[in-house]
C-alpha cells in the first residue's frame, strides 16, 4: 500500500507518500505561502534533486492539487496515477477526547471542528488538510493521527490542573500533551532495541527540537508529559517560554501595556532559547554565539539544560529507574555536548553516559557505558512513519470488515 502522509498548517503542507512494502519514502515535499504572494512548492523524488515550482495557491486544495500533480508527473512523480495512492494520513495536533487514530468520517470532522478552540491555529488548518483531500480524492480512504492520543492514559492526578473543577467541567481545561505520535515511534523502537515488549519498557523520552517535551512511559503508556493544555508548557524551547509563574502575565501586561494577544505572542514567539539570548531560535545558532562568548547565549543553553535535567531527575525518580532515556529529534538526535551536559553528574540516579559513544548524530543507538543502570538511548524519531503505519492498519482493518469474513 502506498500512503500520502499530509501534515497541514495554516499556509503550509508538508507530505511525504511511503510505500508500506518497505516502509520506504518515494517522495517528499513542502507546500508554502497557501493564500500569500510566492506560493510555492518544493518536492523532491528520492534520490532525485529537489525541484522548486512557484505559481499561486489560493488555498490549500490548489495546494494538494499540485502536490498530486507532482507525485504523477513523468519526469518528477512517483506513481503512474493518482489511483495508486491508497490512503492519506492526516497529521492532527488536537485530537481533543481521541485516545487513538480513526478512519476519517464527517463526525472526525465535525468533533476536530467542534474543539477547534482547543488548539486556534493549528485545528482549523489540519482540517483544511483533511477537506482538500476529500475534494480532490473523495474514494480514497483517510485516516487521522493525533498528536494529543497517546497521552490519553495518564491519569486524571496528572492531567487535571489545580484550578476550580468547573474548568475542567464546562471548557475541558486539562493537560492533553502533544508530539504523542513521536513519544509513541521511539517507545516502539526503544522496546526493539532493549528486546522487551512494548508493554513492559519504561522510559523517559526526551523529544527535543524546536518544540521539546519529555514524557514519562509507565508499561508503554504514556503517564506524565511536560506540555500541558497547549504546546507552551513545560520545557524552555526555542521560542517558547516553557513553565513560568502564571502572575507574571498581569505583572507584564500592567507594566508594558500589552493586550492579552501581544503577552501570547511574547510567550510563545519571543521567548525561549530566541528571547534569553537575543541571537536566535535555533540551538546551532545559540551553540556557535555562546562558544564565542556570548554570555547570553550561554545563559539560554544553561535555562534549557537546567529544565530538562529538572524533568528527566523527576520521571526518573516517579519510575523508580526506568529502563532507559530517549533522546529525539532535532537537538536530541544531533547535540552531542548538550546531551553529555544534560546527563552530566547524574550517576547517583544511574544515568552515566559514555562520551565516545555519545559522538554521533542521527543514528539508532547506545550511548550510555556498560555500567549506567539506565541505558541511554538516541533514536532518530519519524512521525511520518508512524502516521503511515496507523493509517495502513486502519484502513486494511476496515476492508476486512467490509468484506467480511
Ligand atoms: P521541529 O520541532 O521543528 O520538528 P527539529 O526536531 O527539526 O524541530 O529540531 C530543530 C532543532 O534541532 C533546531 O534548534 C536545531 O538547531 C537543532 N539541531 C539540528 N541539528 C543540530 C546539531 N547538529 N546540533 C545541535 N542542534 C541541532
Amino acid at each position: 500500500m502506498k500512503v500520502l502522509v499530509i501534515n497541514s498548517g495554516s499556509s503550509s503542507i508538508k507530505y511525504q507518500l511511503i510505500n508500506m512494502k518497505d516502509e520506504s519514502v518515494l517522495a517528499k515535499g513542502l507546500v508554502e505561502r497557501i493564500g500569500m504572494d510566492g506560493s510555492v512548492l518544493i518536492h523532491e523524488k528520492t534520490g532525485d534533486e529537489k525541484v522548486k515550482i512557484s505559481q499561486p495557491m489560493k488555498d490549500h486544495t490548489a495546494g494538494i492539487e499540485l502536490v498530486l500533480k507532482m507525485l504523477a508527473d513523468e519526469k518528477h512523480g512517483v506513481v503512474s496515477s493518482m489511483e495508486e495512492i491508497e490512503a492519506v494520513g492526516h497529521r492532527i495536533v488536537h485530537g481533543g477526547d481521541y485516545i487513538k487514530s480513526v478512519y476519517v468520517t464527517d463526525k472526525v470532522i465535525q468533533d476536530l471542528l467542534n474543539s477547534k478552540d482547543l488548539a486556534p491555529l493549528h485545528t482549523p488548518a489540519n482540517v483544511m488538510g483533511i477537506q482538500a483531500c476529500k475534494a480532490l480524492m473523495p474514494d480514497t480512504p483517510m485516516v487521522t493521527v493525533f498528536d494529543t492520543a497517546f497521552h490519553q492514559t495518564m491519569p486524571p492526578h496528572t492531567y487535571m490542573y489545580s484550578l476550580p473543577y468547573e474548568c475542567y467541567e464546562k471548557h475541558k481545561v486539562r493537560k492533553y500533551g502533544f508530539h504523542g505520535t513521536s513519544h509513541r515511534y521511539v517507545t516502539e523502537r526503544a522496546a526493539h532495541m532493549l528486546r522487551k515488549d512494548v508493554s513492559q519498557v519504561n522510559l523517559v523520552s526526551c523529544h527535543l527540537g524546536n518544540g521539546s517535551s519529555i514524557c514519562m512511559i509507565k508499561n508503554g503508556k504514556s503517564m506524565d508529559t511536560t506540555m500541558g493544555f497547549t504546546p507552551l508548557a513545560g520545557l524552555t524551547m526555542g521560542t517558547r517560554c516553557g513553565n513560568i509563574d502564571p502572575a507574571i502575565i498581569k505583572y507584564l501586561m500592567d507594566k508594558e501595556n500589552w493586550t492579552i494577544d501581544e503577552i501570547d505572542e511574547v510567550l510563545n514567539k519571543k521567548s525561549g532559547v530566541l528571547g534569553i539570548s537575543g541571537v536566535s531560535s535555533d540551538f546551532r545558532d545559540v551553540e556557535e554565539a555562546a562558544k564565542d562568548g556570548n554570555q547570553r547565549a550561554q545563559l539560554a543553553l544553561d535555562i534549557f539544560i537546567q529544565r530538562v535535567r529538572n524533568y528527566v531527575g523527576a520521571y526518573v525518580a516517579e519510575l523508580n529507574g526506568p529502563d532507559a532515556i530517549i533522546f529525539t529529534a532535532g537537538i536530541g538526535e544531533n547535540g552531542i555536548e548538550l546531551r553529555e551536559r544534560i546527563c552530566e553528574n547524574m550517576d547517583f540516579i544511574g544515568i552515566q553516559l559514555d562520551p565516545e559513544r555519545n559522538n554521533i548524530r542521527g543514528k539508532e543507538t547506545y550511548i550510555n557505558t556498560l555500567t549506567s543502570k539506565i541505558r541511554i538511548l538516541v533514536i532518530p524519531t519519524n512521525e511520518e512513519l508512524m502516521i503511515a503505519r496507523d493509517t495502513e492498519e486502519i484502513v486494511k482493518t476496515l476492508r476486512v470488515n467490509i468484506v467480511g469474513p
